[in-house]
């Protein structure tokens, strides 16, 4: 597996600040956050052979350097329960962004295994010109978006720091479970805003980072997107 530093270096190489999502998410999983397992497939026969592999349901993805919103562009097709599937979410993927996009560069899809659904939070990594390194955490979709629902806290977090992030924001019952849904496993979110502000105070290259979504579970949280920038 190759190191953060490794996957740092070979964006560089190649002239991009953002990384791809398969390159996120492996250098999280270098930090030993949790991420989907997934593959590239630069063909529908490579998807179809993969998804098989990786099992169903699963998710396709349109992996490009040059498409960061890959939902707006029609690149996220999810609950895929059988090959036919696959090959038909590939042909709409494939579509749809080179009509959205048709200077994009494609390598092709990421085939990954569907998350189960948790309830969605997002942890960010941004830098600020006058305090540096700095860390949000929030609730994902509305919660954010709309109600701009989040918390912030400086890079190096403590413990306390990451716990009082998590039960900073407005909408903290929700972690707690409500009509009936079991509560979410806080520790496993705070252990990923640690991880993160760990790297992110020892790699300042690294000025950017979404995990958006994070499917936090009763145990254990998974990031199911991700996104890391390297600075200028
Ligand atoms: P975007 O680039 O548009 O942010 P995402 O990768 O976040 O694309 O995918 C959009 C949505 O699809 C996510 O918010 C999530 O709800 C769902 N999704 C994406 N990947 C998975 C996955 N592997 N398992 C389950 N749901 C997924
Ligand atoms: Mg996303």
């Amino acid at each position: 597996m190759a190191s953060a530093t490794e996957i740092i270096e070979s964006a560089r190489k190649d002239g991009r600040l953002v990384l791809t999502e398969l390159e996120s998410k492996e250098l999280l999983g270098s930090l030993g956050i949790p991420t989907t397992e997934m593959r590239l497939a630069a063909s529908r026969e490579d998807a179809v052979a993969m998804s098989a592999e990786i099992g169903y349901p699963c998710v396709l993805k349109v992996s490009s350097p040059d498409i960061t919103h890959k939902s707006d562009a029609g690149g996220v097709k999810v609950g895929l329960k059988n090959a036919d599937e696959v090959a038909a979410a590939y042909d709409a993927i494939m579509s749809s962004c080179r009509d959205k996009f048709p200077q994009a560069a494609i390598e092709g899809v990421t085939v990954q295994n569907m998350a189960p659904p948790g309830l969605e939070v997002i942890i960010g990594l941004a830098t600020d010109p006058q305090f540096g390194p700095v860390m949000m955490f929030g609730l994902g979709g509305v919660w954010v978006e709309v109600l701009k629902d989040v918390s912030f806290k400086l890079v190096p977090l403590t413990k306390a720091d990451a716990k009082k992030a998590v039960r900073e924001i407005r909408a903290a019952r929700l972690l707690d479970g409500f009509r009936g849904t079991e509560p979410v496993d806080t520790a496993a979110l705070e252990d990923i805003l640690l991880r993160v502000s760990a790297f992110a105070e020892k790699t300042p290259a690294v000025t950017e980072m979404d995990l958006n979504p994070i499917f936090a579970y009763p145990h254990g949280a998974v990031a199911v997107d991700a996104r890391v920038i390297l600075g200028a």
